[in-house]
């Protein structure tokens, strides 16, 4: 495959985890990098996209000028599963697929939902602060036992964390529109409509995708209508809730406790949020384990040996794009 170049502009695919790169190595594919955080300029990744047979991404934008000149680009992996940084109406049009990497995520999100939520219900951040500036304060906990969990979007994260919720003696409540019944049926989750999760949960955790239709979802009129006290979890995208009107139900004390590993604007500089003791912060690292990145890694350079082989790769977000152009196409003759 030494005539294919791939492209990778993720911060952690290869660099903590090896095998997922030497993979691509041993099929001796000529690799491009061009990290998000290194500081390199648009043009010098444009010319990369120019000779980029597969595009490994993570959540850089991507949008239809980058791929505008694009030649060879017959794929986009993405390292993870949200693909709201890519503009798939562009990719699609211009034939490149896009996959994703479900299932490497959902033990690892899960897990730091729990984690958020017990630092809010048992305010293990201020105690350990408080800990270890030589004070033995107490800090009055939330027990979670018998206590409502409002999940929002049932897919592969939110089942996991309803797992775990479940370990912990939670009662579960789900809304998701696209949920088969029968699904959440089998998972003995009770199914309810948003407004009656909004107000008979006592946590509510986010895991819908960020989409159109889930972009503010949660605004001044659904945080009125939470219960007073109410716990809110997000690891999704922070743009699934309006800070804005989440800020001003933390200060009134409508809502208890925010945790959050996403924000509208990432890294979240200067957001009012981070001012306030009643909000906990993780930087975006849901799916950041050694476990979950080697199982991501591995999923992304199987979609692209795949494609370089001419065949279909399993999870392709946009199959459409094969009416767009015939695969596969011709690999890179000037490649170095
Ligand atoms: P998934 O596709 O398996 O599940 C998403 C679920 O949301 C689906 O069941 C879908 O039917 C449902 N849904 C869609 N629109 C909805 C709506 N309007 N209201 C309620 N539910 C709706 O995806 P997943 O693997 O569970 O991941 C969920 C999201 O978590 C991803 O889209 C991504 O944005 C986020 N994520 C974050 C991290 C992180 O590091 N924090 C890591 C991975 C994923």
């Amino acid at each position: 495959m030494a005539k294919y170049t791939v492209l990778i502009t993720t911060r952690s695919f290869g660099k903590i985890v090896s095998e997922p790169m030497e993979r691509l190595r041993r099929e001796r594919l000529h690799i491009l990098e061009w990290r998000e955080e290194t500081g390199l300029g648009i043009d010098d990744l444009k010319e990369k996209v120019r000779q980029a047979d597969a595009w490994i991404i993570g959540n850089f934008k991507i949008d239809a000028q980058l791929l505008e000149n694009a030649p060879r680009l017959r794929v986009i992996a993405k390292h993870g599963v949200g693909v709201d940084n890519i503009d798939i109406p562009a990719a699609t049009q211009k034939g490149i697929l896009v996959t994703i990497a479900p299932g490497a995520n959902d033990q690892a999100v899960a897990d730091l939902t729990m984690g958020l939520l017990l630092s809010l219900a048992r305010k293990i951040p201020q105690a350990d602060a408080s800990v270890k500036s030589g004070q033995w304060e107490r800090f009055l906990g939330l027990g979670l036992p018998g206590k409502i969990m409002g999940i929002i979007g049932l897919g592969h994260i939110g089942q996991n964390v309803a797992r775990r919720a479940k370990g912990f003696d939670m009662e579960i409540l789900a809304y998701d529109p696209y949920l088969p019944e029968e699904i959440a049926r089998k998972l003995g989750i009770t199914q309810t409509d948003f407004d009656t999760l909004l107000r008979k949960s006592d946590v509510i955790s986010l895991h819908a995708p960020l989409t159109p239709e889930t972009e503010g979802l949660i605004g001044e009129r659904e945080l009125s209508l939470m219960k007073e006290g109410v716990l809110v979890v997000n690891t999704s995208r922070g743009k699934i809730i309006q800070e804005k009107a989440l800020y001003q139900g933390l200060t009134s004390g409508k809502v208890a406790g925010y945790a959050t590993d996403v924000f509208e604007v990432e890294p979240p500089l200067g957001s009012p949020l981070l001012k306030l003791p009643n909000v906990v912060a993780t930087p975006h690292i849901g799916s950041y384990t050694r476990d979950g990145l080697r199982m991501m890694g591995n999923l992304v350079v199987d979609s692209v040996l795949k494609v370089f082989r001419g065949e279909k790769p399993e999870f392709i977000i946009n199959p459409e794009a094969y009416r767009y152009r015939s695969f596969p196409r011709k690999a890179n003759p000037d490649r170095p």
